[in-house]
Order: C-alpha cells, then structure tokens, then sequence
C-alpha cells in the first residue's frame, strides 16, 4: 500500500472504515497487517482523494 500524503484530504475514511489498520495516533499510523489482505483493498478504493493506492509492484 502506498499513502501520498500531500493528496490526504484529511476525510477520515480510512480511519472509521478501518481503524484497526489505520489510526492517525499511532507512529506508524499504518498496520497492515492488522487486517486482511482484501479488507485493506476494500477500504483503499473508499479513499476519495487517491492518497491511498494499492502498489501491486510489491505483491508477489
Ligand atoms: S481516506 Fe484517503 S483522504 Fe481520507 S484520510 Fe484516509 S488517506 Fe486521507
């Protein structure tokens, strides 16, 4: 997963789709592996502004 934080537009999305993936007040505020693989997917593309992306480079 890729996080472009200058396209972040701060919508909480993420946060209450996912929280235990996705929590601003942790350091790194990203687990994931906390949840599965499809569920990440899933919230990913409910990101209205494109700061989350799925890089499917890194998937082997
Ligand atoms: S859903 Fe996307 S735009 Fe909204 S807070 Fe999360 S990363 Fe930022």
């Amino acid at each position: 997963m890729v996080w472009k934080s200058a396209l972040c537009v701060h919508s909480g999305v993420c946060v209450r789709g996912l929280p235990e993936v996705f929590d601003t007040r942790r350091q790194p505020w990203i687990a994931i592996d906390a949840a599965s693989s499809a569920a990440i997917v899933e919230q990913v593309g409910r990101c209205p502004s494109g700061a989350l992306s799925i890089d499917r480079t890194a998937e082997k």
